[in-house]
C-alpha cells in the first residue's frame, strides 16, 4: 500500500506540472474552455490509464467510499460519459467535476493541445465550441505554431505513465480505468492488513 501511495505522490507532482503548461499556453493563446462547459466530460470516448486514475482511486479509499463506488461503477450498463461529471443543464453540456482536484491526466489539458501528425510535424487540436468562440485566436495559433508551438498531449500523458509501466500502459475508457485502480487500491489495502495482522499474533 506504502507503493502505491509514494506513486500517487509522484503521478500528483506530475499532474501539476501538466495544468500549469496547458493552462498557460491556452491563456496565453485566449483558447481557454467555455466557463461550465462539460461537453469533454460527457464523451464515452476519454481514457486513461489505471496508473493515471490511482490519485482518485485513493482518495477515495482514504474517504471510505472505494467500495460504494466500486459497486456503482459496475452497475454502469453502456459505454457512458464520466462517472464523476455533474449536469448542470437539461442536455448535459453545462456541468462540473466533481473530482477536479484528482482528475486524470487528459482532463488537464482538454481544450487545446499539440500532437504529431502524420509527418511528425507538431500540430493543434482545438476543440470545436472554443474554436468557435475564438475563430481569430483559433487562425493566429495556427500562424503562431512555429514561435509558439502547444505542449504535446502524448508527450505528457507518457511523462505520468513511464513512472510505472505495468499500470501505465494500457488505456482504457475513464470509468473501466477507475474500476481496475480501485481494485489495486482495494486488494491492496486487505493485503497490508492481514500482514499488519500476521505481525501482532
Ligand atoms: S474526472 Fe472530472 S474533468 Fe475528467 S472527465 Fe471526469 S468529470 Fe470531467
Amino acid at each position: 500500500m506504502q507503493r502505491l501511495r509514494e506513486l500517487s505522490r509522484r503521478v500528483e507532482a506530475v499532474y501539476g506540472e501538466i495544468a500549469e503548461t496547458f493552462s498557460s499556453y491556452q491563456q496565453r493563446q485566449g483558447l481557454q474552455c467555455r466557463s461550465g462547459c462539460g461537453e469533454c466530460c460527457l464523451a464515452p470516448t476519454i481514457e486513461a490509464t489505471v496508473l493515471e486514475m490511482l490519485p482518485l482511486a485513493l482518495h477515495l479509499f482514504d474517504q471510505g467510499k472505494a467500495e460504494q463506488t466500486l459497486d456503482q461503477l459496475g452497475q454502469l450498463t453502456e459505454p457512458q460519459g464520466c462517472f464523476f461529471y455533474q449536469k448542470l443543464s437539461f442536455d448535459g453540456k453545462q456541468g462540473q467535476c466533481t473530482v477536479y482536484q484528482q482528475r486524470p491526466s487528459i482532463c488537464r489539458m482538454f481544450g487545446a493541445g499539440g500532437y504529431r501528425d502524420k509527418t511528425g510535424q507538431t500540430s493543434l487540436s482545438v476543440c470545436k465550441t472554443i474554436k468557435g468562440d475564438n475563430p481569430a485566436k483559433y487562425q493566429q495559433s495556427l500562424i503562431m505554431l512555429q514561435s509558439e508551438p502547444p505542449p504535446l498531449m502524448m508527450q505528457s500523458k507518457e511523462q505520468v505513465n513511464e513512472l510505472d509501466y505495468q499500470l501505465g500502459n494500457k488505456h482504457y475508457p475513464i470509468n473501466t480505468a477507475l474500476q481496475l485502480a480501485l481494485e489495486q487500491v482495494l486488494f491492496k489495502a486487505s493485503y497490508s492488513f492481514e500482514q499488519d495482522n500476521q505481525q501482532i499474533a
